[in-house]
């Protein structure tokens, strides 16, 4: 379980507690405000705060003096032609805060996103919890032969027994040697910033992470993308769920732009154009590089 009945008992309390206020309100994001979404075996991702929705982006790109001085249908098609011609900083005005808990091998790529404020758990400060990521079966899988980068086969029968066991009892000695090393009877034990060292990357970690609209659209991009590793990718698709609740516009603008759209080059708009007058091209004659012939093909055919 991610949350324990104390932790859920605070967040409780929280959403108890509503005060008015003038700030602008997302109502799809105040259902998500505090409440745990459950990501892999112990990891979750909530929204601690938020700054701004829909509006405040249209309002930031006309600085405007209030909100809906013009029609919806003018508001989503501004949204629509900042996000189609790359106007980033009016989504910039929107901010979210998350409090997730994820392994840190996760957390490892996670923090690759530099346009983000991170405050982590210290295990310098406190001890770590006994909390493992350990993959559901489905997704223990063999490395891919095709792709250097990624997973291929799922591991059947004994060998995924035998993997199994492997990460499970590795995890359970590594924590016992980490008590064992951080006190015993009658010792005063190592430091926990030595300790944790010999800790897996598969245990859980937490950090709130604070960032904004446009960033987080970077984020969601390149990690709710099926290239990226499955365990950070359950991460922002939980994310892109929330998101699509907060600024459903902005969302619906991002996933039809960047997530389902692609960037073509000048040679693959040249082969296009060749291709619609009737004329067959191939990659020796498209001036496109296999690799760059190999992802046209797989979107054009
Ligand atoms: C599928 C996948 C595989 C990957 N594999 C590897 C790998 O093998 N090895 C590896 O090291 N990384 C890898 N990465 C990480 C990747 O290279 C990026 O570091 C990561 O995705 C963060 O992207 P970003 O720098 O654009 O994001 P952010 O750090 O959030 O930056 C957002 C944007 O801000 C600008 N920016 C931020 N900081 C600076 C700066 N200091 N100077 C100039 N511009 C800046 C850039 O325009 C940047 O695109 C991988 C990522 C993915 C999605």
């Amino acid at each position: 379980m991610p949350l324990t009945p104390e932790q859920q008992a605070e967040i409780d309390a929280l959403r108890a507690t509503p005060r008015a206020t003038l700030r602008a309100v997302s109502e799809g994001m105040e259902a998500h405000l505090y409440r745990a979404h459950e990501v892999l075996d112990h990891g979750f991702v909530r929204v601690i705060d938020y700054m701004g929705d829909d509006a405040a982006i249209v309002q930031a790109a006309r600085v405007s003096y209030g909100a809906g001085t013009r029609k919806v249908n003018d508001d989503s098609g501004l949204i629509r032609y900042l996000m189609r011609h790359w106007h980033s900083t009016p989504f910039e005005m929107c901010e979210v805060k998350l409090h997730v808990k994820l392994p840190i091998f996760v957390a490892r790529q996670w923090i690759r996103h530099r346009t983000a404020n991170v405050n982590e758990y210290s295990a310098r400060y406190s001890i770590m919890d006994r909390e493992f990521y350990i993959p559901a079966a489905e997704h223990l899988a063999a490395q891919s032969t095709v792709n250097n980068q990624g997973r291929g086969a799922t591991l059947q029968g004994d060998e995924a027994a035998r993997v199994l066991e492997i990460l499970k009892s590795d995890a359970a000695r590594s924590y016992d040697h980490y008590e064992e090393m951080l006190s015993q009877d009658g010792q005063q034990g190592l430091a926990r910033e030595l300790a944790r060292m010999n800790l897996p990357a598969n245990i859980y970690t937490q950090w709130y992470w604070k960032t904004d609209l446009h960033n987080l659209f970077h984020f969601l991009r390149l990690r709710a993308d099926p290239h990226a590793q499955y365990e950070i990718r359950v991460y922002a698709e939980a994310i892109a769920r929330v998101v699509a609740d907060w600024v459903p516009v902005a969302f619906g603008a991002f996933e039809d732009y960047r997530m389902g759209g692609v960037t073509l080059s000048a040679k693959a708009i040249a082969v296009l154009k060749r291709r619609l007058a009737g004329e067959t091209v191939t990659q020796e004659d498209s001036g496109m590089s296999k690799g760059e012939w190999r992802e046209f093909t797989e979107i054009w055919g």
